[in-house]
């Protein structure tokens, strides 16, 4: 077992802070940040043969199956720049997932699996309440941040506006799928003992401290 390596895997809802805390902690610990999204990218654009099938399932508007993600995801974490270890955002999504990445890592490395908790009124209001000026692309928010006057650039007077993914039902519908996809995943690494609860309300600085701490 190779104790030097950092396995991070970062659980989180949309609108919990995650992707600044991945970025900030890929910097600190001096591991790449990888997410699906970003992998799906890199083997589209070399045109990799998973590259050029995952853009086939996508551009007929499937979802890209658990075992062609997982098998991108392992050619990337056998590449010399994961040596040191790595930190995972957006994988794994399912049950399936996790028991591949389980299997790959037996006997190699450890995992450590952080959740950021932030409850979902808080989540809709980060989200629904974002609003950005039309004119100079200024941002408030309408619980945390207001303008001075309502709907209103305290920058510039331009027209702030909320953006149609923003919207509270599009929210809503988003926080569903998170947890119904999350919760086998929090259960089975929570059997395991190896899940971390990190306090999402905290500030910015609060929870990346938490998260360095958390082993
Ligand atoms: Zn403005």
């Amino acid at each position: 077992m190779n104790r030097l390596n950092k396995i991070i895997v970062l659980l989180g809802p949309p609108g919990s802070g995650k992707g600044t805390q991945a970025a900030l902690l890929s910097k600190k610990l001096h591991i790449p940040h990888i997410s699906t999204g970003d992998l799906f990218r890199e083997n589209i654009k070399n045109q990799t043969v998973l590259g050029n099938l995952v853009k086939s399932i996508i551009d007929s508007g499937n979802l890209v199956p658990d075992n062609i993600v997982t098998e991108m995801l392992f050619d990337y974490i056998a590449k010399p720049v994961c040596s040191k270890g790595y930190l995972l955002d957006g994988f794994p999504r399912t049950l399936s997932q996790a028991e591949s990445l389980g299997e790959f890592l037996k006997g190699k490395a450890e995992l450590k699996v952080c959740l950021l908790d932030v409850p979902d009124d808080v989540i809709i209001k980060r989200i629904e309440g974002r609003q950005t000026c039309s004119t100079c692309g200024n941002m408030h928010n309408r619980y945390y941040s207001p303008s001075l006057k309502p709907d209103v650039c305290d920058l510039c007077q331009g027209v702030l506006i909320q953006r149609s993914d923003d919207k509270k039902q599009v929210v809503e519908d988003r926080l569903k799928i998170y947890h119904e996809q999350t919760k086998p995943l929090i259960q089975y690494y929570e059997d395991k003992g190896i899940l971390h609860h990190i306090d999402g309300l905290l500030s910015q600085e609060a929870v990346f401290n938490s998260l360095l701490v958390s082993d």
